[in-house]
């Protein structure tokens, strides 16, 4: 049922040990504009408008459904972060463990890793999210040096661009929130944003500049409490 997934087109770029983890960097010099990586998504479901929330569990749910895709999946060294479940999230895993007769710790692994990975894809009135094991190696930066792009020529390819001349070794950095008007925030609103649909406060250089003296110091139990107004 699903279809063999294109190998992904990386012409200038590779996964490397960066920064204290596995990367996506530059392989060779990129100009603006270059097209970094060209990628099919291994697992990809499509969405209503109003389902963004719930996306990560119906990717899920979409890769259980086929032996296939849950042994390409589970074939990746997909990124692995503890993401916070609730405990509907918990009830849903449950569920899904019985439905599809997976061990429930090595599936609420995966789910963590989709949960870590899945990017929203949205082109010619297709709205959905998908893991691209490529792309999902680059981090998220403030300053990014690149950006998604799709096309109608490919559909559901996960495209990555230079936006500036890129040197090689570089980290590829593009910003996980798509809008270029987030850019624009100062270092709270970013990272209020970050920490709510990401869960993660940036590291990336230009958040280490700005972020203010006083917040620095604090664990960042305390920082995401006074993100959501009830720290100090
Ligand atoms: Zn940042």
């Amino acid at each position: 049922m699903s279809a063999p997934v294109p190998a992904p087109y990386a012409p200038l770029v590779r996964i490397a040990r960066w920064g204290g983890e596995m990367q996506l960097v530059a392989s060779a010099d990129a100009e603006t504009g270059a097209l970094l990586a060209a990628e099919y998504p291994i697992a990809f479901v499509t969405i209503d408008a109003d389902e963004d929330d719930e996306a990560p569990m119906l990717l899920l749910e979409s890769i259980l459904a086929t032996d296939e895709t849950y042994a390409r999946v589970s074939a990746e060294d997909l990124k692995l972060s503890t993401w916070t479940l609730g405990s509907g999230d918990r009830a849903t895993l449950e569920a899904l463990a019985r439905k599809y007769r997976r061990n429930p710790k090595k599936l609420a692994q995966l789910y963590h890793r989709v949960a870590a990975n899945n990017i929203r894809y949205a082109q010619g009135g297709v709205i959905g999210y998908g893991i691209w094991p490529i792309v999902s190696r680059s981090n998220h930066s403030c300053d990014p040096n690149a950006r998604l792009g799709a096309t109608p020529k490919q559909p559901l390819a996960e495209l990555l661009l230079a936006t500036r001349p890129i040197r090689s070794g570089d980290a590829i950095c593009w910003n996980y929130l798509g809008d270029e008007s987030f850019l624009a925030l100062d270092w709270f609103a970013r990272n209020q944003q970050l920490l709510k649909d990401f869960q993660f406060l940036c590291r990336c250089p230009r958040c280490e500049a700005e972020r203010p003296a006083r917040i620095a110091a604090l664990p960042k139990r305390e920082i995401a409490a006074l993100f959501a107004g009830t720290g100090a």
